[in-house]
């Protein structure tokens, strides 16, 4: 025996017990999935080659981590496993041919395809239809008790529905924290101080793990079943249908395939489509679907025959640090960004990453000439998520942000509590290029033609002072500028005029109120119902709003009490900008007692965005399409439900069908 092996192994072993530990236990991973699997590989590889190095304590052979002490633990009644992975296609093919060789030659197997939720998973046990107790998966054969976590995650019933379940049972599945989830939980954990959490899945592993369940329930938990735990179905499909009609969430992207091309072809579909959903995925997981046929081929230590995970490529990657500047924002906000070797996350090119603070900067202590490990997670601008300290080169020096400001050398002040440093001069140019190109945006104003470039041009002219001055532009001066052919000019003067009619909420978002986001602008609108009850309301009148808090409210009053801010205001409308008010909600709900089901993907909100409106206008959103839904909102991708309703003769709204009728 070869002393290096030996060796090789241990150290791997050692790598790999550290990485469990940091991941399953802390949920704060040091390296990307990717690194972490390349490791693991490796030493599959070399106990492959080397049998009796095997040892049933090995990486290899065991499952996540042994539970923390802290939660009590629950056996679970059969083991939870893992499951093999696939990196390629032919990884997938190959499993096939694996899995017709197990059954003796069979020729054709029926895969069922299902995404890969990128979450924790869980079992929960249900006695007489209702649920008695939840646990994580833990080491596979023990996991922590987290009963009450559990009971606080919406999507799990508490009861079930029908009757016709078997008296007792455990479903697995995952329970995950969609991107929108994800982003507002750590924008709140930035402004408080707090640290950030790397990805969606570990915020979820952290919310569901915590020993107080109020700090669980306040957190946007989402819930998928998608096995039961022993065979009580014919197949995997009839197991989804039954999990379904008993009241548990089971996620409507899956297909049944009848060969390994069709779970293939799934599999490069979502590759492509992930970023349309709202939740974060890593694969696709293939699952063999009679029941008869897994039982067959049996189970590993690790992972079972008969299912694998197909990844995706990496979202997650190292790359060096060339340089780190400070980014200066339309609130003046100065953040640090680091300027990255070019590299590629999940098949996009990526420069710069956000270090958001000083704090972060210091708690990551992340240099110029780091090697460092990027993420792009949800929706969200690429992140740094740590420094691989080992590969620090001699003599970096601790990053400090400067305290004058790199456009304007205005002061940068940090006050005294607060995260945030900022540039205190209103006219520095880079806030006043900023706040033109937050009115002008898609969400805000929608005035297409009119790019960061030409804003930047238009600013450093002397053209546009603040975004009043938009609507006074002539064809003339624009014309003149650099680059910028005569039917440009023509078509952006079009594209200005278009814009001038525009809902009251647009408007109020486009002014970029510190804390006023999208949502808020809306609710600040249907509350109102228009601009001058909205200028003119006191803090105490503000606060009366749910979402509403002192903060929030000090803030939207002191925007409307700002002199230059009501003459800019003023100078939009005197140009004809035209506000299109929604009806008031005062005293009225204007969707009272009306049942909205969203299907398909939608593009302008979140599902859960539109829920929420529909339910702040007096509505309520349904899961399912029956005799009682009002309206079905479908967006492309609509299936099932779409034909339900069209059976039923329920009214089907496009996307900005429902927007045209709420803000009617
Ligand atoms: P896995 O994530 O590869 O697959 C099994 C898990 O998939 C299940 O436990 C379940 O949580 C999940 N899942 C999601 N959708 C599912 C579905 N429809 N059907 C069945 N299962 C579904 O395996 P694992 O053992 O949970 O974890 C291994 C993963 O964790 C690897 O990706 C590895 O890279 C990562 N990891 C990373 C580190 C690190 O330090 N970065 C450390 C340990 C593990």
């Amino acid at each position: 025996m070869n002393v290096d092996v030996r060796k090789k192994v241990e150290t791997l072993r050692k790598q790999l017990n550290h990485h469990n530990y940091r991941y399953y236990v802390l949920d704060d991973p040091e390296v990307a999935d990717r690194e972490y699997d390349t490791l693991l590989r490796e030493l599959q590889k070399l106990e492959r080659d080397h049998p009796e190095l095997v040892t049933h304590d090995s990486p290899t052979q065991r499952i996540g981590a042994r539970p923390l002490e802290a939660f009590g633990s629950v056996d679970h009644r059969l083991p939870m496993l893992s499951l093999e992975n696939a990196m390629s296609d032919e990884e997938l093919i190959a499993f096939d041919e694996r899995v017709k060789k197990g059954l003796d030659g069979e020729k054709s197997i029926e895969y069922v395809a299902e995404l890969k939720m990128d979450g924790l998973a869980v079992e929960l046990v249900y006695e007489n239809g209702t649920f008695v107790r939840g646990s994580t998966r833990g080491d596979g054969f023990t996991g922590e008790g987290i009963t009450q976590n559990l009971r606080t995650v919406r999507a799990i019933p508490l009861k079930l529905r029908d009757q016709k379940w078997p008296s007792s049972f455990e479903v697995r599945g995952e329970v995950f924290m969609d991107k929108q989830g994800f982003v507002l939980l750590n924008e709140q954990r930035l402004k408080e101080g707090e640290s950030l959490f790397a990805n969606p899945r570990n915020a979820a592993a952290g919310s569901l793990r915590q020993l107080d369940s109020s700090v669980t329930a306040g957190r946007p938990l989402k819930f998928f079943a998608y096995e039961l735990a022993g065979a009580t179905q014919p197949s995997q499909w009839e197991t989804l249908e039954s999990l379904k009609s008993w009241g548990l969430p089971v996620n409507s992207h899956t297909k049944l395939c009848g060969s390994m091309d069709a779970a293939v072809n799934f599999f490069h579909r979502w590759e492509n489509e992930r970023e349309s959903l709202p939740y974060e995925i890593d694969g696709v997981v293939v699952k063999v679907n009679d029941l008869a046929q897994r039982e067959a081929l049996g189970v590993r230590s690790r992972s079972p025959r008969w299912a694998i995970a197909g990844k995706f490529k990496a979202q997650q990657v190292t790359t060096v640090v060339e340089d780190i500047i400070a980014s200066v924002g339309r609130t003046g906000a100065v953040t640090p960004v680091a300027k990255l070797e070019a590299v590629s996350v999940g098949g996009v090119t990526v420069t710069n990453a956000t270090l958001h603070n000083q704090d972060e900067i210091n708690r990551k202590d992340v240099r110029i000439g780091d090697t460092v490990l990027v993420q792009r997670a949800g929706d969200v601008i690429p992140e740094v998520v740590k420094v691989i300290s080992e590969k620090r080169p001699k003599e970096t020096k601790p990053y400090n942000l400067p305290d004058s400001c790199p456009q304007c050398n205005g002061e940068v002040i940090r006050p005294e509590g607060e995260v945030v440093a900022r540039c205190q001069n209103a006219a520095c140019p880079a806030q006043v290029k900023g706040r033109i190109d937050h009115f002008v945006s898609k969400r805000a104003m929608d005035m297409d033609g009119l790019g960061t470039k030409l804003i930047d041009q238009m600013v450093e002219e002397g053209l546009l002072r603040d975004f009043s001055d938009i609507f006074t532009l002539k064809k003339e001066d624009v014309a003149g500028l650099e680059r910028m052919a005569e039917k440009s000019a023509e078509n952006l003067m079009d594209a200005i005029k278009a814009s001038k009619t525009v809902s009251l909420w647009r408007f109020v978002y486009g002014l970029g109120i510190r804390n006023v986001g999208e949502h808020l602008a809306q609710v600040l609108a249907n509350r109102f119902g228009d601009l001058d009850a909205l200028m003119s309301a006191a803090p105490e009148e503000l606060e009366e709003i749910d979402e509403v808090g002192p903060i929030v409210a000090a803030s939207i009053h002191s925007f409307f009490s700002g002199e230059s801010n009501r003459a800019i205001v003023e100078r939009c409308l005197a140009s004809g900008v035209t506000l299109e008010n929604p009806q008031t909600l005062s005293g009225s709900t204007p969707l009272e007692g009306k049942t909205f089901v969203f299907t398909g993907s939608l593009k302008k909100f979140s599902r859960s965005e539109a829920k929420e409106m529909v339910e702040h206008l007096g509505g309520r959103a349904g899961s399912s399409v029956s005799q009682k839904t009002d309206y079905l909102v479908a967006g492309p991708g609509a299936g099932s439900k779409r034909t339900k309703a069209e059976e039923l003769g329920v009214p089907i709204l496009t996307e900005t069908e429902f927007f045209d009728l709420i803000n009617r």
